[in-house]
């Protein structure tokens, strides 16, 4: 029986763990992958005190600094059910239960893909998915940002201020944002809006991208737009499917936490990209599964009889 069982081997869950067992719990965690997101991440450039470092790096850096402590690390393992039984029992995959007396949740999320050709070949040579990391790698020249959302009109004003020129392509007919970043996008002069445009392929030079051409869905018309990156801003999709219905979640299924951390059930705590928390950075993530680990103990302490 674990004290503390964490769901989740990315930033927030490798911080959770290591909070824990720095205070002598029994700590486990339990990962489909070590490294989540920062896996697949190139160049990493805001994790404060360290000017440049690279994803795979990062996550060699977060394993040994979880088994500097007696963590019971059990990767390749898919949770797939929460269920409280006086102890709260995790069921992975395999057919195995896992019980602890309290749980962290910090299965991230993935970023929902345009799922056209191009697409994965320019994977981070070009098509990227968020501006507060790779904005400053397009300085000076013209991408394009999918989505019209809040999300896709946020990126087009923050990139606009470093790049030459933002085209953004909306599928609809009309942009979703709210009106004030609309008003706003439209006043910069560099930010042309196209709406009704389906992207359907991103070419390159075989290195990098060098445009993208989408199908004007009220002519038939194929366009391409030359640039040198594409920002996909379609959505964030919590990992929370397997927990429908067992904690409370927004209505895009992102976990609904207090400022200890702790879910609509007490005992069960979540941190990082699954939650609420309106901003998803590996440095956020790691400060909140820090704050859940410490939420954890403080109910720890509380609750268990000895
Ligand atoms: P994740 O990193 O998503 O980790 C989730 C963990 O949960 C993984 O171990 C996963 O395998 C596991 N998991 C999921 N479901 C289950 C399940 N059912 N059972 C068991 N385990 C499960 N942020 C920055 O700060 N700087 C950057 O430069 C940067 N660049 C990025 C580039 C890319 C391409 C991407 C995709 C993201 C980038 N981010 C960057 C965002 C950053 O990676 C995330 O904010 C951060 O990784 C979130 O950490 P997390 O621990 O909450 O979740």
């Amino acid at each position: 029986v674990f004290d503390m069982l964490v769901v989740g081997g990315g930033p927030a869950g490798a911080a959770a763990a290591i909070y824990s067992a720095r205070k002598g719990l029994v700590t486990g965690i339990v990962a489909d992958k070590f490294g989540g997101q920062v896996a697949e991440t190139v160049g990493i450039e805001n994790f404060i005190s360290v000017s440049k470092t690279e994803g795979p790096k990062l996550v060699a850096n977060l394993e040994a600094h979880v088994k500097d402590y007696d963590v019971d690390i059990m990767q390749n393992q898919r949770a797939l059910s929460l269920a409280k039984n006086g102890l709260f029992d995790v069921t992975l995959e395999s057919g195995a239960t896992l019980s602890s007396k309290t749980i962290i949740l910090a299965t991230g999320a993935r970023w929902r893909e345009m799922n056209v050709p191009g697409e994965q070949e320019y994977r981070n040579k070009g098509v990227a998915y968020c501006p507060h990391c790779d904005g400053p790698l397009f300085k000076g020249k013209r991408v394009a940002v999918i989505g019209g959302g809040n999300s896709g009109i946020e990126a087009a004003i923050d990139l606009a201020n470093i790049v030459e020129h933002v085209t953004v392509l909306e599928f609809d007919s009309k942009l979703r944002a709210d009106e004030v970043l609309q008003r706003k996008a439209k006043s910069m002069g560099n930010i042309t809006i196209i709406t009704q445009a389906m992207t359907t392929e991103v070419k390159g030079d075989g290195t990098r991208v060098t445009s993208l051409i989408y199908t004007d869905r009220a002519t038939g018309e194929s366009n391409t737009v030359t640039l040198a990156g594409i920002f996909v801003q379609i959505g964030l999709v919590p990992n929370t499917e397997w927990l429908k219905g067992v904690v409370d979640m927004t209505p895009r299924g992102e976990i609904i936490v207090d400022e200890r951390g702790q879910t609509s059930i007490p005992g069960v705590f979540a941190a990082g990209d699954v939650t609420n928390t309106p901003y998803k950075q590996i440095i956020i993530a790691m400060g909140s599964g820090a704050t859940a680990s410490l939420g954890a103990f403080d109910y720890l302490i509380r609750h268990s009889e000895e």
